[in-house]
């Protein structure tokens, strides 16, 4: 097997077990550079990758690796300084896209009335917990911080509702005027920027509104997936993009999901998004959820048992600010009524929260027969190794549902379905998540589902 085989590999196995955010931001642009006496070195085309790669994948890099050749003892990161983008496409705008530069240095004496470093000083990278779910998103936006405007612009954080993306982004601005006072950062959300720049429009300071943003030093634009069909907004957006690009300015962007998901966003801009980098924000698990409860007990000065934050980890899985509400419920109550919480108070008093009508004792042998009920097949055909897309389909639904609403482990999903792999199991949560974001019947196929295994 020569070099370039065996790292393909390993990546092939690798890219099955993270996510694809993460798999292009740690892989894209590595390759073996030497391998003798199962000391593998490897390219990489950054520090932040070399480390990363070294200390988090490390283990990961070095078993998948032993499965195409034995005798691996251990991996080194070696930068090779590459700044190519995995398509191959380089990272900076066209020329024929620059705007005028001249005009803008009108800039310089133009007094604005504009107020910047907008900021709400409670997002910082202090109180944000950290867990698998959004490591990476931390450590791009850490690696942002020590060189802004330069290797990683823009960042681009894509994840559901409620996970921490404007927590990053204002933590980012809060950070950065911290270490001066004298920067300018924006934090805006898409849409405040859509009417913002309406309004310039209508009342004829087109103008001043460019001018403002093209003078400030960090750009934390919220939700840019609120971009998409406004022609207009794109094409100042790209203009203002670009400007601040040239001047390595950095720019940080948030939304519900990846660039090339975005409906109606032309094609100049997705590409502007995904020539930075792309990282993504899932779910926490338990245990980061628990953490997360304990570190907003703190800051509150209220204290709840074990078993009652774990009674809200366990029920309260997808959304931080869900669980934030949970809590705020709970404190609320108790200040009120001047009562200590117990369980079963906190129950009650989350019983409009948590699925209330959720049935007790499901477990993924109820799931299965859901799943095959509904779509009229034998329940054993879902233990088949067959393929074909009548099985195949619900098979991966029934273990999503699994994962999502039982939160049982890769492994033991892959062993429900007569001993397949945890890769298979997490291949199929993966793919069933990034697809319900788009196909609305698979949607509502799922809702439905939910509606029958837990409510009846
Ligand atoms: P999003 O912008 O992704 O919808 P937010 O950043 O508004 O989500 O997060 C929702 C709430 O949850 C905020 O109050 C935020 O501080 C909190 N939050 C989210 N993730 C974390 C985390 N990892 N640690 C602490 N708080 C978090
Ligand atoms: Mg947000």
């Amino acid at each position: 097997m020569t070099n370039e085989d065996l790292w393909k590999a390993t990546l092939g196995e690798i890219e099955l077990t993270i996510s694809k955010p993460q798999f292009i931001t740690w892989f894209k642009e590595t390759s073996i550079l030497s391998n003798e006496n199962g000391n593998i070195v490897i390219s990489v085309p950054n520090g932040f990758t070399k480390e990363w790669l070294e200390n988090k994948f490390n283990k990961e890099i070095i078993k998948t690796l032993r499965n195409f050749q034995s005798d691996i003892q251990q991996i080194t990161c070696i930068i090779s300084g590459s700044k190519k983008n995995i398509d191959g496409a380089t990272n900076s705008p066209q020329k024929n896209n620059t705007i005028n530069l001249k005009n803008n240095n009108v800039s310089k004496n133009f007094q604005t009335e504009t107020s910047f470093n907008n900021l709400n000083p409670k997002y910082t990278f202090d109180s944000f917990i950290v867990g698998k779910n959004n490591e990476l998103a931390k450590a791009a936006c850490l690696a942002v911080l020590k060189n802004p405007g330069t290797q990683y612009n823009p960042l681009f954080i894509y994840g559901d509702v409620g996970l921490g993306k404007t927590h990053l982004l204002q933590s980012i601005g809060n950070e950065i005027i911290k270490n001066n006072t004298n920067k300018k950062v924006i934090y805006i959300s898409t849409e405040d920027f859509t009417s913002e720049f309406v309004n310039s429009l209508q009342t004829g300071i087109i103008d001043q509104f460019k001018r403002k943003y093209q003078q400030i030093d960090l750009l934390l634009i919220d939700d840019i997936q609120f971009i998409s069909g406004k022609n207009k907004t794109q094409d100042i957006f790209f203009h203002i993009f670009n400007f601040l690009y040239q001047l390595n300015k950095q720019i940080v962007l948030s939304s519900d999901r990846p660039p090339n998901n975005i409906k109606i966003l032309e094609d100049r801009l997705k590409s502007r998004f995904e020539g930075g980098m792309i990282t993504d924000i899932n779910s926490p698990e338990l245990e980061t959820r628990i953490a997360i409860l304990e570190s907003k007990l703190k800051q509150r000065d209220f204290y709840l048992d074990t078993n009652i934050l774990e009674y809200i980890a366990v029920n309260i899985k997808n959304n931080v600010r869900e669980l934030e509400g949970a809590l705020n419920k709970i404190i609320a109550t108790c200040e009120l009524e001047n009562k200590e919480p117990t369980l079963l108070s906190v129950k009650n008093i989350l019983s409009g929260i948590i699925s209330s009508k959720q049935k007790v004792g499901v477990n993924h042998k109820d799931i299965i027969i859901g799943v095959a009920n509904f779509f009229e097949i034998k329940k054993d055909s879902l233990f088949k190794k067959t393929r074909k897309k009548k099985i195949a389909i619900p098979r991966q639904i029934a273990m999503f549902l699994i994962r999502e609403e039982l939160n049982m482990s890769y492994p033991e999903i892959g062993d429900c379905f007569g001993g397949r792999d945890h890769t298979t199991a997490l291949h199929a949560y993966k793919k069933i998540k990034n697809e319900i974001k788009d196909n609305i019947k698979l949607k509502n196929n799922i809702s439905h589902l939910k509606d029958i295994i837990f409510n009846c």
